[in-house]
């Protein structure tokens, strides 16, 4: 019985961890993450610990064996291979959100430059868009959602510190790192990899906004 049902746990992560591959290839091909960069996580319901994605490895060729199972402060659990430098930040939004079962951290051309472009108002503010209706909870376009701009820094711990300070006062579905990128999450890996799309489809909409108006 107990055995059964500890090879039905490793099936399930098996499974999750088929499942996110496929999810990495898709947002490697749409070029969201060039360049070995970009990180992933997710952990299963009622779990601490969770698996995130091996440092240095080029996403288009990302494999299941290229999980790291990590504590909730992001050490690994009987494993030599490093995992990605940010793991503090994932660390520290499992904490905050627990509901949230699959992290997505991407580095677009868009994500990159328009975070730089509004860092002096330190958000991005985004209105009556019919997809806002993407990030879940959300039931309407007349809604005001702000997505907070955060400067980049090498110093993870300080930059996980400032992302749950915002978090300790306000709504947030993803955030930007300016001149870095863009993370996101969700309950599960297709809601995660749904509020991605919202995003990057936003951006997309204000960069070209920008360039109408000039
Ligand atoms: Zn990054």
């Amino acid at each position: 019985m107990g055995g059964n049902f500890y090879l039905c746990i490793m099936q399930n992560i098996q499974h999750l961890k088929e499942e996110f591959v496929k999810t990495i290839h898709f947002l490697h091909a749409q070029g969201w993450a060039p360049a070995t960069s970009s990180n992933y996580s997710f952990r299963e319901n009622g779990e601490v610990n969770f698996y995130i994605s091996e440092s240095g490895i080029d996403k288009g060729e990302f494999a299941v064996e290229n999980f790291l199972y990590v504590t909730p402060d992001g050490k690994p659990i009987d494993d030599e291979r490093r995992p990605s430098a940010e793991t503090g930040l994932h660390s520290s939004i499992y904490q905050l959100y627990p509901e949230a079962h699959c992290i997505l951290h991407t580095h677009t051309v868009l994500n990159t430059i328009i975070s730089q472009f509004f860092l002096q108002q330190k958000a991005l503010f985004l209105a009556d868009y019919e997809i806002l209706k993407g990030f879940s909870g959300v039931k309407t376009h007349e809604v005001n959602i702000k997505i907070p701009i955060f400067e980049n820094t090498q110093d993870i711990p300080a930059l996980a510190k400032e992302v749950e300070v915002y978090a300790e006062n306000e709504q947030m579905w993803a955030f930007l790192i300016a001149g870095h990128g863009m993370y996101t999450w969700g309950s599960t890996i297709a809601e995660a990899k749904r509020h991605v799309e919202v995003v990057e489809f936003l951006l997309e909409c204000e960069y070209r906004k920008l360039l109408l108006r000039r």
